[in-house]
């Protein structure tokens, strides 16, 4: 083949048939090196070449042999075919079975050669190969191929879509492979040798067509690494960058901030003071915070990101407060209204749907339009301004923006933040203050791991809430068998009676993969079959198993103001049990409810129950989490024991992290990340060896001016993250 740009769109590539490009691009692969990055999953071990006459059943063999018969057979009642071929070497004879590919009697013909690569069964006939895949090495006509690519080897299986099969794939792949030599490695000698790591030639050969597993594994390896690295490396030039920044110096508020802490209806934590204490001091200096606050459910979180808002507000400069849910931008406007009572402020909250203002001192909220409240955030009349993705529009734009706090930060995407810091125009709108980036906090309650922390969110500093607050009991976990179910009922009614409250969380609609054939469910319809679900618990509680307790629910299909409504009447204890999608797992505070109730348990990653479960036990009341499974003996079981065993959320982490490896970390999977930087996430020396390689290299060369290829694949890895 003549030169190929790894650059070009994948159209181009020579060998392809055009109707391959919309499966291509279902696998996200856009360009040839996409193709060539398109990384196989596991590896079919056909290394074993075996002569037929020592062929064992039930062991996967590779034979080579020439075929001396084969028919074709229709099974009428069945409605299948069988394709039979007898194969031929120097030792004997062995039959092969194929069941329903009857396209083959048109490649696996009499007098072709070819290896049969798949498991010996022992059939009442005897011994025969069952559906080995088979790959012609030379015909009656006198071809001979000398490579295989499909047999007698390790054999690479790839991440499928209909329409593209491994088979497909390793066919396009391998011709490829005699183009590596062109690409240029972008991670410098000195490091490679430093670390052991192959060279990028032949990673991307060992890593397709691997003589081994240990060759397959360190090219893997060697791949990760590179994403990794481009990683720290983006994150922490993202860091330097942001510290020759300005922003505004927020003098730190002794006497307020004292009096506010002395105000609270309890004592901070030691974890609480200290986290503060950073953050306070990160916003006393010239360059921009980057914040992460991170800590368990129940935490206390919200009070230390108030500390940081009323010591901001106190130099009159406005905090915009960012929540993934409507919901919970409504509870933390409550909250903050609340906790700010008596202070000479106003709050301002915009989602979607609603807007509202409250002055602080009078703890008097109201409806006000849109429009008014947009004013109010322009001429710098709402100190904190509430609000979900509705805060990120054009229209919105802060007088004096000087902190912006993010709930749940992973639910925000790095595009999302940096256009939230755009929204304050200095030149135009702060001459006085002069700075050009306000402060950012953000706060999340996924306990990753600080490996995994330090990549993930690389480019922020972080704080860590790792106490409770005093006083809380262990919520008694239990995971309920069917058989068990009646008496849980029965339990649960009598805490209502006892006047506590219960959520009950419905299972989740599995959208299907991309792998499936099956088609994915569209946003819609799982929406719809979600609402679907939450209807018909509710019908069952509410008529069957709890008549005359006031039940409501609580869904995606509902307006804003009925979410509102609904929360506001729970939050009252005026209805007693709340059926729910997912939508409840982050944030809600409802500290009467004692009772965590979840279905399908085993269909919800170990991070999101455990969010659940933190919806409960707030209080000094004892609360229960019980954990309905759909069938009892699945291996997803392993997670509902963890559950039961520990109400850490970091040693949750890292169970969660054993069991099933880093991608699927709750949230982490949205957050847009490339696959293979997901799996490598649990490879600690890894993560770690390239974060200090990336710190060494931008110590020298900030710019990377003396690392051009680098500096250059940064770019296009970093379009990508962002695009993502
Ligand atoms: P999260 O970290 O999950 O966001 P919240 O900020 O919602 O947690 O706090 C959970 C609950 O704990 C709230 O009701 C809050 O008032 C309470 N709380 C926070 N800090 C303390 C503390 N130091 N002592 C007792 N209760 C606290
Ligand atoms: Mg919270």
């Amino acid at each position: 083949m003549p030169p190929i740009d790894l650059n070009n769109p994948i159209e181009k590539y020579p060998r392809l048939q055009q109707k391959l490009v919309p499966a291509l691009e279902r696998l996200g692969i856009h360009t040839i090196k996409d193709l060539l990055y398109h990384l196989p999953f596991r590896y079919d071990n056909f290394s074993e070449m075996t002569e037929i006459e020592n062929l064992a059943p039930d062991k996967t063999y590779t034979v080579h042999g020439q075929v001396v018969s084969s028919h074709l057979v229709y099974m009428r009642f069945k409605q299948m075919t069988i394709f039979e071929a007898v194969i031929q070497d120097d030792t004997g004879t062995i039959r092969a079975q194929w069941y329903n590919q009857p396209f083959l009697a048109r490649a696996i013909k009499e007098g072709v050669t070819a290896n049969f690569s798949g498991k010996v069964k022992l059939g009442k006939k005897g011994l025969f190969l069952s559906n080995p895949t088979h790959e012609i090495t030379g015909s009656a006509s006198g071809f001979v191929k000398e490579d295989t690519i499909h047999t007698g080897r390790l054999v690479p299986v790839y991440p499928e879509t209909s329409g593209l099969s491994s088979r497909w794939l390793r066919f396009l792949i391998y011709p490829l492979l005699d183009h590596v030599k062109t690409i240029k490695d972008t991670i410098p000698a000195d490091i490679r040798n430093r670390l052991g790591l192959m060279g990028i030639t032949s990673a991307l050969l060992g890593v397709h067509f691997p003589e081994t597993l240990e060759e397959a594994a360190a090219a893997k390896r060697r791949i990760a690494f590179d994403e990794v690295f481009m990683l720290h490396l983006l994150n922490l030039s993202a860091k330097q960058k942001l510290k020759k920044q300005t922003a505004p110096i927020v003098p730190f508020n002794e006497i307020l901030v004292k009096q506010f802490v002395s105000s609270l209806p309890f004592t901070l934590t030691g974890a609480q003071r200290a986290s503060s204490w950073e953050i306070i001091r990160d916003m006393g200096k010239s360059s921009p915070m980057n914040r992460l606050l991170q800590g368990d459910v129940g935490s206390g979180k919200t009070v230390v990101a108030a500390i940081a808002i009323l010591n901001a507000a106190s130099t009159k400069l406005q905090t915009a407060f960012l929540a993934p849910t409507e919901i919970l931008a409504h509870q933390h406007f409550t909250t903050l209204s609340k906790l700010l009572a008596g202070h000479n402020l106003t709050i301002g909250l915009l989602t979607a749907s609603s807007a509202k203002f409250c002055y602080c001192a009078q703890s008097a909220a109201s409806d006000i339009s849109k429009k008014s409240i947009a004013s109010l955030i322009k001429d710098g009349e709402a100190d904190i301004v509430l609000g979900t993705h509705a805060l990120l529009q054009k229209t919105i734009v802060f007088k004096k923006l000087g902190l912006i706090v993010v709930d749940e930060q992973h639910r925000f995407g790095v595009e999302q933040r940096a256009q939230l810091a755009k929204k304050h125009a200095p030149h135009t709108t702060d001459r006085q203050h002069g700075f050009e980036v306000p402060h950012f906090l953000s706060m999340t309650a996924t306990p990753i791991p600080r490996t995994l922390a330090l990549t993930v969110y690389g480019d922020l500093d972080i704080s860590i809430l790792n106490e409770m607050p005093p006083g809380r009991k262990p919520v008694i976990t239990k995971i309920i068998p069917s058989r068990e179910r009646a008496s849980a009922y029965a339990f649960i009614k009598k805490e209502i009676e006892k006047g506590r409250q219960a959520f009950v969380i419905c299972p989740r609609i599995e959208s299907s993969t991309k792998e499936t054939a099956g088609k994915p469910l569209s946003q819609r319809q799982l929406l719809l079959a979600e609402v679907k679900a939450v209807k018909a618990e509710y019908e069952k509680l509410s008529k069957e198993i709890f008549p005359g307790i006031p039940v409501a629910m609580l869904h995606g299909k509902m307006k804003a103001k009925e979410k509102e409504e609904t929360m506001k009447l729970f939050a009252k204890n005026e209805t007693k049990v709340l059926v729910s999608t997912s939508v409840i797992e982050v944030g809600v505070d409802i500290p009467n409810a004692t009772i965590m109730m979840i279905e399908g348990a085993e269909r919800f990653g170990l991070a999101q129950l455990h969010q659940f479960r933190g919806r409960v036990g707030r209080r000094e009341h004892q609360s229960y989490c019980f954990l309905f499974p759909e069938s009892l003996f699945t291996e997803d079981n392993k997670r509902l024991r963890a559950m039961t065993e520990t109400q850490d959320g970091f040693v949750l982490a890292q169970k969660d992290l054993a069991i099933r490896g880093p991608g699927d970390f709750s949230g982490l999977r949205q957050s847009g990340f490339p696959d293979l930087i997901m799996e490598s996430l649990g490879d600690t020396e890894l993560i770690k060896n390239s974060r200090d390689e990336a710190q060494k290299i931008l110590e020298q060369d900030p710019d990377l001016a003396r690392h051009p290829l680098l500096r250059q694949e940064l770019a296009v890895f970093t379009k990508e993250i962002h695009l993502e």
